[in-house]
């Protein structure tokens, strides 16, 4: 008899696993990939080189509690993402800050000039309803156009009229000449990789692992008390309400014969090609080797479930799922699928250790 059934061995399912085996818990954790890690699963390819199977990865958070929590699982390699937009065939820093107007038009504009640059490139739009109209009472129709709009086209398939605003909280503008994607006050990538990261959470003897397994398979056959559910929240309750839209991307990898292939590590394209972006992981990594090994992110609706799709339509048929959720005692809804949100991994993190937490406390 477990004392829990924990489905997926993502970021969400590890930690709680990690923290309800820690308390003397016994788990059997049931994952349908044939690897552990969810999303931020990285392995060595056939070419020597370390690489992300869902993509690139950045660890960055303001959550000084889930920086501590995971450093005791990792060590941590010292990186800031820098990334490139290619606009009008040249690589511009973005997100937009100072140094994208001064390599866009030559101009290098003081912080004033910059913030008065900006106001009057302004749309008058006095309550902005969504991605579109935020942005273009922010940072006007010409920057729009040139690093937002297309990529979006691409990325979701859908028009940026209809996206949540909140989309461009993940995105800043930057008043600085601060080029980096992020800024929070911790970032990195877990040292060894996050395969290393997760197989140490999982190092526990109260821990089965049950690879290549969807839960539906067994979870008849096997005798636990309370479920953790962290896979899609719609395919739990086998679509009985309709199917959730999910975004989903296809990666093609490319390994070449040279030591670097560009500049920084992710290159987007908001106006060219089929793929929004290009990563090359050794500048992640910091790996050292004569050949490099890149992937092209190409975005598509079938797929694996990677996005949830922030949309007002999408949004309402989840709640219907949570009231569903909601009324069963004794099974949690964990994650970035079975809570339908765009979370980072600080923030799977941080409310996985919060639920276990809530779990162990009414234990006692
Ligand atoms: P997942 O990692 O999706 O794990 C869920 C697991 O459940 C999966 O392994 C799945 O196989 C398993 N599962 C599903 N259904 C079943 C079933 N029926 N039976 C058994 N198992 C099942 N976040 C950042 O902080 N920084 C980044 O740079 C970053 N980059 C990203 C890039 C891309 C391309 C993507 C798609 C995401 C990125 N993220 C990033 C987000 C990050 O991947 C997620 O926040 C995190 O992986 C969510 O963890 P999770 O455990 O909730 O879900
Ligand atoms: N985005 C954009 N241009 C870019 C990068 C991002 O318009 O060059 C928009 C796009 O809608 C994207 C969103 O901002 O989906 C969030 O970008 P982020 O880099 O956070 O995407 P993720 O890494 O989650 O795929």
């Amino acid at each position: 008899m477990f004392d829990f059934l924990v489905v997926g061995a993502g970021f969400s399912g590890c930690v709680i696993s990690e923290r309800l085996a820690k308390n003397g818990k016994n788990v059997l954790l049931v994952e349908k990939r044939k690897h552990i890690g969810g999303n931020a699963y990285d392995f060595y390819n056939e070419d020597g080189i370390l690489i992300h199977k869902y993509g690139p990865h950045i660890f960055h958070t303001k959550m000084k509690h889930v920086w501590d929590y995971l450093s005791q699982f990792t060590e941590w390699r010292f990186y800031q993402h820098r990334v490139y937009s290619y606009v009008d065939g040249r690589y511009i820093p973005f997100p937009i800050s100072i140094e994208t107007l001064k390599e866009l038009y030559g101009y290098d504009f003081t912080p004033r000039e910059f913030e008065e640059y900006l106001v009057n490139q302004r749309e008058d739009i006095s309550e902005p309803r969504n991605f579109e109209e935020v942005l273009l009472s922010t940072i006007g129709r010409d920057l729009y156009e040139k690093f937002y709009e297309n990529y979006t086209k691409k990325q979701w398939d859908l028009s940026p009229s209809v996206l949540d605003p909140s989309v461009t909280k993940r995105i800043p503008i930057r008043y600085n000449r601060d080029t980096r994607y992020f800024s929070d006050p911790y970032q990195g990538v877990p040292k060894y990789g996050y395969t290393k990261l997760f197989e140490s959470l999982l190092n526990n003897e109260r821990i089965h692992v049950m690879l290549n397994t969807d839960y539906k398979d067994v979870v008849n056959e096997v005798r636990y008390k309370f479920m953790i559910y962290t896979g899609p929240i719609d395919y739990f309750f086998d679509y009985e309400i309709g199917k959730l839209p999910y975004r989903s991307l296809q990666f093609e990898f490319e390994t070449l014969e040279i030591e670097e292939f560009q500049p920084v590590g992710t290159v987007n394209y908001p106006n060219d090609y089929d793929f929004t972006r290009i990563t090359e992981f050794k500048h992640i990594t910091g790996q050292i080797s004569p050949k490099t090994t890149i992937a092209y992110e190409y975005p598509t609706s079938d797929g694996d479930p990677y996005y949830p799709v922030p949309t007002k339509p999408a949004h309402l048929l989840y709640e219907r799922y949570k009231g569903k959720a909601d009324s069963i005692k004794d099974i949690y809804f964990v994650g970035r699928l079975a809570e339908y949100r765009y979370y980072n991994m600080d923030q799977v993190v941080d409310r996985a250790l919060k639920v276990a937490k809530e779990i162990l406390d009414r234990d006692r």
